[in-house]
C-alpha cells in the first residue's frame, strides 16, 4: 500500500529537499509516559524495507514522534546492505492515523524504500511457553538442510520467533529461538534429523542458566589434540603394533579401560623419560583450540582437561594453553626411565565424571552450568554429567548418547554451541595480546 497524498494537517511533519522530515510540534497531547499496549488498544505495525543507509531508524521515529506514538516493540535487522526494520506502536489520536500513513509513506518513497503499516491491537502474540535455543552447524548449510530443520520444529509443535546467525566461518552457524514445545522432545527429534542431514544441531533451553555456563572441561586424545598419547609413546618404544592390537581389543569389549591402560602402559617399560619431551612436541592441537580456549577465558569461562593419557603430556598442555584444571593418569619413572606403570588416582570412563564433579566444585560452578566435551566411550559418564555434553566428532554410540554432537573438525564451533558468536570472538581477540 503506498499514499502519495501529502500530509494535510498542520502537525504532521514537513519533508524537506533532502527527504529529511522535519518534525512538527505534536499535534495532539501527549499520552501517559511508559505506555504499553493493552490488549484492546489499537497499534499499528509499520514495517520499512530497503536499501539501508545512516539515519534510517532515526527518520522513521522523527516521522512517527510527530503523532505522539508510543514505541510497543522494534526489530531491525540488516542483511547484505537491506534493512528491515519493524516497529509496533500504539496508535495516535482519532482521526490523525490516515495522516500519519500518508506521512510515513510519503518519507519511505522519498528514500526508495518500501513500507506497509497494518493496523490491529495490543502487543504481538505472547510467545509460548517452553523456550528453545537450537544452534545449527552447516558446512556449507544448505536450503535443504534448513527447511527439513524449520519443518521438524513446527512439527513438533514448536514456533520459530527468531532467527539469528552466530558465524560464517569456520562452519555456517544460525541460531533459532524456538517457542511452545518442551527442549527434549525437540532434541530427540532434531537429533534423528541432524544425522540424516549431514548438520550439527544442539538443544538447550533458554534462560539465563546458559549464560551462566563457567565451566568447560574437555578430553584430550583425539578432542583438545588429533593424536591419541599412548600411540605417540609406542612409536618411540617400537610397539605401535602391540598397543594398537589393544586398543582393538579394548574397542571389541574384551579388555575394560583400565585393564587396556595397564596393559599398553606395560609395553613402554623401559623407555628413556626422553621420549616424553618428543611426545610432548609431536602433539597436534585441534583445529580452532587455541580459539575455543581463549575466548572462553577472555569471557570469564574456567577451562579444564581430563585424560585417560598422561600428566606428563596434560601438564604441559596447562601450561602452554593457560588451562585452569588438568588432571591424568602419571606414567612412573624411575632412573630415566618408564616403569611400565602409572601412579595415583586411574582416570577412567567414571573418573572423568568424578574429575568433572571435583572441578565444578572448586569452580563454584553448579554442575548443570558444566559444559563436558568428548569423543570416546570413556567421555559418556562425564558427558552425561554436565549441563551441556558435547561428542566431538565421536563414534555413533557417543554421538547418539551425548546432548549434542559436533561433526565438523573444528574445536571452536562448540563456541556457537555456547550462542557466542564469531563476532565475539573476534572482539575478544582485538582487546588482549
Ligand atoms: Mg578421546
Amino acid at each position: 500500500m503506498s499514499a502519495s497524498t501529502p500530509p494535510k494537517t498542520p502537525g504532521a511533519p514537513v519533508l524537506a529537499d533532502s527527504g529529511a522530515p522535519t518534525p512538527a510540534p505534536s499535534p495532539t497531547p501527549a499520552p501517559p509516559a511508559g505506555a504499553c499496549a493493552p490488549a484492546d488498544r489499537p497499534t499499528l505495525l509499520v514495517k520499512i524495507f530497503g536499501k539501508d543507509r545512516p539515519g534510517m531508524t532515526a527518520g522513521l521515529f522523527d516521522t512517527l514522534a510527530a503523532y505522539s506514538v508510543d514505541v510497543v516493540d522494534i526489530e531491525q535487522v540488516v542483511t547484505r546492505g537491506r534493512i528491515v526494520l519493524c516497529a509496533l506502536v500504539t496508535a495516535p489520536q482519532p482521526g490523525l492515523e490516515g495522516d500519519l500513513r500518508a506521512t510515513v509513506h510519503s518519507w519511505a518513497e522519498s528514500l526508495k524504500l518500501q513500507a506497509e503499516i497494518i493496523s490491529g491491537r495490543g502487543d504481538n502474540r505472547p510467545r509460548g511457553l517452553g523456550r528453545s535455543l537450537v544452534t545449527v552447524l552447516g558446512h556449507p548449510l544448505t536450503a535443504e538442510s534448513t527447511a527439513a530443520i524449520a519443518a521438524r520444529i513446527t512439527g513438533t509443535g514448536g514456533n520459530i520467533d527468531r532467527i539469528f546467525r552466530l558465524a560464517k566461518y569456520p562452519v555456517t552457524a544460525v541460531e533459532f529461538a524456538v517457542s511452545g514445545t518442551e527442549t527434549e522432545p525437540l532434541r530427540t527429534a532434531l537429533a534423528t534429523e541432524a544425522h540424516a542431514l549431514g548438520v550439527d544441531v544442539a538443544v538447550v533451553s533458554a534462560g539465563l542458566h546458559r549464560r551462566a555456563q563457567r565451566l568447560v572441561v574437555m578430553d584430550v586424545d583425539s578432542t583438545l589434540i588429533q593424536d591419541e598419547v599412548i600411540e605417540l609413546f609406542a612409536a618411540h618404544a617400537g610397539c605401535e603394533e602391540e598397543v594398537a592390537a589393544v586398543t582393538t581389543a579394548a574397542m571389541r569389549g574384551e579388555l575394560d579401560f583400565e585393564e587396556s591402560l595397564h596393559a599398553r602402559v606395560a609395553l613402554l617399560k623401559g623407555l628413556d623419560v626422553s621420549s616424553v619431551d618428543k611426545v610432548r612436541a609431536e602433539v597436534r592441537l585441534t583445529p580452532g583450540a587455541r580459539t575455543l580456549i581463549r575466548t572462553l577465558k577472555r569471557l570469564g569461562y574456567q577451562v579444564g582437561v581430563v585424560s585417560g593419557g598422561f600428566t606428563q603430556v596434560t601438564d604441559d598442555l596447562k601450561e602452554r594453553l593457560g588451562l585452569d584444571f588438568a588432571h591424568a593418569n602419571t606414567l612412573e619413572v624411575v632412573d630415566g626411565k618408564l616403569t611400565g606403570r602409572v601412579t595415583g588416582e586411574i582416570v577412567d570412563r567414571a573418573g572423568k565424571a568424578r574429575l568433572l564433579r571435583r572441578f565444578a566444585a572448586e569452580a563454584g560452578v553448579p554442575l548443570e552450568q558444566t559444559v563436558a566435551i568428548g569423543d570416546g566411550a570413556n567421555d559418556l559418564d562425564m558427558l552425561n554429567a554436565a549441563g551441556l555434553g558435547v561428542a566431538f566428532n565421536a563414534k555413533p554410540m557417543v554421538r547418539e548418547a551425548a546432548h549434542t554432537a559436533v561433526n565438523v573438525p573444528f574445536l571452536d564451533t562448540v563456541l556457537y554451541l555456547l550462542g557466542i558468536t564469531r563476532e565475539e570472538v573476534e572482539a575478544a581477540d582485538m582487546h588482549l595480546d
